[in-house]
């Protein structure tokens, strides 16, 4: 398993030093970072594969883009590192037009749902850090259930719906009670074969969607 988790490490794309330069762009596509998420979790022969995302296991880039931001922004008193949306442009005319050029040019498409990433946070952080910064983003994109609660699928192309989902508070409150704010490898471990838990309570605060939604 640390060997694996080694191999993990070894693999995880790190964001290109240009973002950090003056002058330069402020955000970067990053196929790579998804192309490293869907070769780990979630793919079912690896082992530190989630069944809880499966259902993301149907979409491709730029479906789901991924992308760096320079540096987090202040929210709150924390510095949100990430986020997860479902992209919406609510305007017409030019503006519309603009917006839509801009994800073309970044992604040769427009993305369904983003997830952006601070990449001065990435850089930094450690490879657990990392990790479960980057699963608690997958966990907001959720398989969307029907009205009984049943996950639901599309008519026509037979792929799960999705839908941006909040954590429940309790969810958090309780993981940190039962195993504290401390991380280590093997706890990521546990985290990835069973469900993330001390990794993704960290990460709570500082995730954008998060503040959107739960508090
Ligand atoms: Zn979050």
């Amino acid at each position: 398993m640390m060997n694996e988790l080694g191999f993990v490490i070894q693999q995880r794309p790190y964001p290109p030093e240009w973002i950090f330069a003056l002058d330069t762009p402020n955000f970067a596509p990053t196929p790579e970072l998804w192309r490293w998420i869907k070769s780990i979790f979630l793919n079912p022969e690896h082992k530190l594969f989630n069944p809880d995302h499966a259902h993301l296991c149907a979409y491709c880039y730029p479906q789901i883009a991924v992308m760096w931001a320079r540096s987090g922004f202040r929210k709150q008193g924390r510095i949100v590192v990430g986020q997860a949306e479902k992209l919406m442009i609510n305007a017409g005319g030019w503006k519309k037009e603009r917006q839509e050029e801009q994800f073309y040019q970044w992604f040769n498409g427009m993305p369904d749902y983003l997830i952006t990433i601070d990449a001065t946070y990435a850089q930094q952080a450690n490879d657990i850090d990392f990790c479960a910064l980057i699963e608690h983003e997958l966990y907001h994109i959720a398989h969307k259930k029907d009205q009984w609660g049943t996950p639901s699928y599309n008519r026509k192309t037979g792929k799960p719906n999705l839908e941006i989902k909040g954590h429940d508070v309790e969810e958090f409150t309780g993981v940190v009670r039962r195993y504290g704010a401390g991380k280590d490898v093997q706890e990521m471990v546990d985290a990835a074969n069973q469900r993330p838990t001390v990794a993704k309570a960290d990460v709570h605060h500082a995730c954008g969607t998060c503040y959107l939604r739960v508090v």
